[in-house]
């Protein structure tokens, strides 16, 4: 067995941990040649099932909870194979109708599809169909395709893949990354063309799932993720990620549930597969056998009893057993999703990334319609406050509007605040929306990525600007509007008693704060051991920044992923954090936890986290206090 394939046999259950049944159990050894990131080289007791298709288990990094079975749908590997033929004079007539006739089919696919996003997810993300529409009709690519089936008598794909492929291979080679990204646009378009063409399905295409699926894929980037239909995504597994990298974070917000950092599941698992995706416990398994589904049923059961239990609780304040009232609020990645915000009972919108706004576009958003989308946000929660981020585009967040270029250290390169400054056109239009909006509820701005005084009194004299600009222009605008900026590198930290005399409240990027002060980068898989939100570094850094802000009289809130996980949340509200904002589903979870906890156990535990060294100490100690006060909690994990 060790030397035949053990993957067709057997599912691993881990070292010792075999069960009886209907199986037969023995132990395997698993040498070099089968060790992968679900095995260790070692002895396994494995359970061999007995039905054709045995059971396996892929391990990865939970990213959004969840359960769903269904079938497997690779996303981005097909090949095009485009058949040459020669065709006699008296054809060619023939073969330019069919590609009238192609153009005529892609065409309507298109419009659908716009249309169908634009229901989903709002008008400004749909753009990238009316790109592809351009595209379509383009007079110079059907132009020279026709050309090319008169001169050389081939078939009409054949020609039109040579003349889409030279243009796209000429993007590929161009420095500037907008318009490397238009390479990509025009084979999207070019392939479901000659699919019309050719007679097939357009199964490798996201937007075309035709039943729910789960997706499979080496990534997916957020962008994608936005846009994804959750009626036929059910799930999606990917090879790189992380539990902060924006497309879990996004899948966390859209409810969809996610399993990350598998390292190579897309070349291991295969379309029309069955699959089992576990989002709390980061698994897939594949063939899952009727035991592995009675048992998840139970895992099922369990989760929605304490979503309702936690439902009740959405009235109710996040106060602690001694009075302390925490600002409860909800990260907000999509308008739509405001609707959520009520719905989980968070207390207003602590982050709106603004910049979703801003991907899948073919131009920047004019300053109406950005005002717009605030406006509607605002309103609809008023009274409660919405801070709304500026636009933080650039590290995994990539839009082809900023054409970057390829940068070595994307992470560390021209993203949010330093895009913002040198696109002074850009920001203002930004800026001058959400002022416009401001009339409309209890509006609030964020300016991400600060690392120096020079950067927020920039951002704060344009600020200043536009409020001049508008009152000129006798626009009306919340002359009060509360500025705040985000505390997330390790820079801001250490000049937080500085920044602090300038804004209203600092609110903590964990996610990034990790990435740059522990130099972990947040995507990389390899490396997600050791994102550490305990590391004593970071919960050092967190007291320092309350103890500023506190010293200068503002409020300071968490927005990064820590906030959204209950076994933290006494550490943060030890540490003086007010206000918590997470993605809206892990609100209630949240909420119960405050509303068991003392705010006097929370600080004890702050302050002997602040003198450990290591962060399985803290993280032990904290996960203590949550399992004394709160042990539902912790059954209730996983
Ligand atoms: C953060 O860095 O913690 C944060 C909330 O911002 P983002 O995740 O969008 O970088
Ligand atoms: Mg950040």
């Amino acid at each position: 067995m060790v030397n035949g394939a053990w993957q067709e046999f057997g599912k691993v259950f881990g070292r010792g941990a075999g069960r009886g049944g209907l199986f037969n159990e023995c132990w395997i050894f698993v040498n070099d040649n089968f060790i992968s990131n679900t095995l260790e080289k070692g002895y396994y007791q494995v359970r061999i099932d007995m039905s054709e298709k045995g059971e396996i288990t892929f391990r990865g990094i939970p990213a959004s909870g969840g359960v769903c079975r269904g079938r497997v749908f690779v996303f981005g590997t097909r090949q095009l194979h485009v058949p040459y033929r020669d065709i006699p004079e008296e054809d060619v007539a023939a073969e330019l109708k069919r590609l009238e006739q192609a153009l005529i089919i892609t065409r309507k696919q298109l419009k659908e599809m716009h249309q169908s996003l634009r229901e989903r997810v709002g008008s400004h993300d749909a753009d990238i169909f009316e790109a592809h529409l351009l595209v379509l009709d383009d007079p110079a690519l059907i132009g020279e395709a026709t050309k090319l089936v008169k001169s050389t008598m081939c078939n009409v794909e054949h020609a039109y893949h040579e003349v889409s492929e030279k243009y796209a291979q000429a993007f590929d080679s161009m420095e500037d990354e907008y318009l490397r990204e238009r390479a990509v646009d025009l084979r999207d378009v070019s392939h479901r063309l000659l699919n019309n063409l050719m007679g097939q399905d357009d199964h490798d295409h996201l937007y075309a799932l035709s039943e729910p699926s789960i997706v499979v894929g080496h990534d997916l980037t957020p962008s994608t993720t936005a846009m994804l239909d959750r009626s036929m995504v059910l799930g999606f597994a990917t090879d790189v990620g992380s539990k902060t990298s924006h497309t879990a974070i996004l899948a966390r917000a859209l409810k969809i549930p996610a399993v990350v950092g598998f390292h190579d599941i897309s070349k291991r698992l295969e379309n029309d597969q069955t699959v089992l995706l576990d989002g709390h416990s980061g698994l897939v398994i594949l063939n899952p056998s009727d035991q592995t589904l009675f048992e998840y049923g139970h895992v099922i059961r369990r989760h929605e009893d304490k979503e309702a239990r936690l439902a009740k609780l959405r009235e109710m304040p996040a106060v602690t057993l001694d009075g302390f009232q925490v600002a409860l609020e909800a990260n907000l990645d999509q308008p739509s999703e405001s609707e959520d915000v009520m719905k989980f009972g968070a207390d207003g919108v602590g982050l709106f990334r603004s910049e979703y706004l801003f991907l899948n576009r073919s131009h920047w958003p004019e300053e109406k319609i950005q005002a717009e989308v605030y406006a509607e946000v605002a309103s609809k929660l008023a009274p409660k406050p919405v801070v709304i981020r500026t636009l933080d585009l650039g590290a995994d967040k990539l839009s082809s509007l900023t054409k970057s270029g390829v940068e070595s250290n994307p992470a560390l390169g021209w993203r949010a605040i330093r895009f913002c400054l040198d696109n002074e056109g850009i920001f203002k239009m930004q800026l001058r929306a959400i002022l416009r909006a401001s009339t409309q509820g209890n509006l609030r701005i964020m300016f991400p990525m600060i690392t120096s005084m020079s950067e927020l009194d920039r951002a704060l004299e344009l600020l200043e600007t536009c409020k001049r600009e508008l009152a000129e222009e006798g626009v009306a605008f919340d002359e009060h509007i509360e500025t705040g900026i985000m505390i997330e590198t390790p820079s801001a930290v250490m000049v937080a008693d500085d920044l602090a005399s300038k804004v209203k409240f600092f609110s903590i990027g964990t996610n990034d704060l990790i990435q740059y002060g522990l130099a972990v980068d947040r995507t990389n898989d390899r490396i997600a051991h050791l994102y550490e939100p305990t590391a004593p570094s970071i919960v050092r850094s967190i007291k320092q920044t309350t103890k500023a802000a506190h010293a200068a009289g503002i409020r300071v809130g968490v927005c990064g992923e820590m906030a959204g996980e209950p076994d933290l949340v006494p550490l943060l509200l030890g540490l003086g954090v007010d206000e918590l904002s997470a993605s809206a589903p892990l609100v209630p979870s949240v909420k119960y936890l405050i509303r068991r906890l003392k705010l006097s156990e929370a600080r004890e535990l702050a302050e002997q986290a602040v003198t450990m060294r290591y962060s399985h100490e803290i993280l032990d100690a904290s996960r203590a206090l949550v399992q004394r006060v709160a042990p539902e909690m912790v059954v209730n994990q996983g």
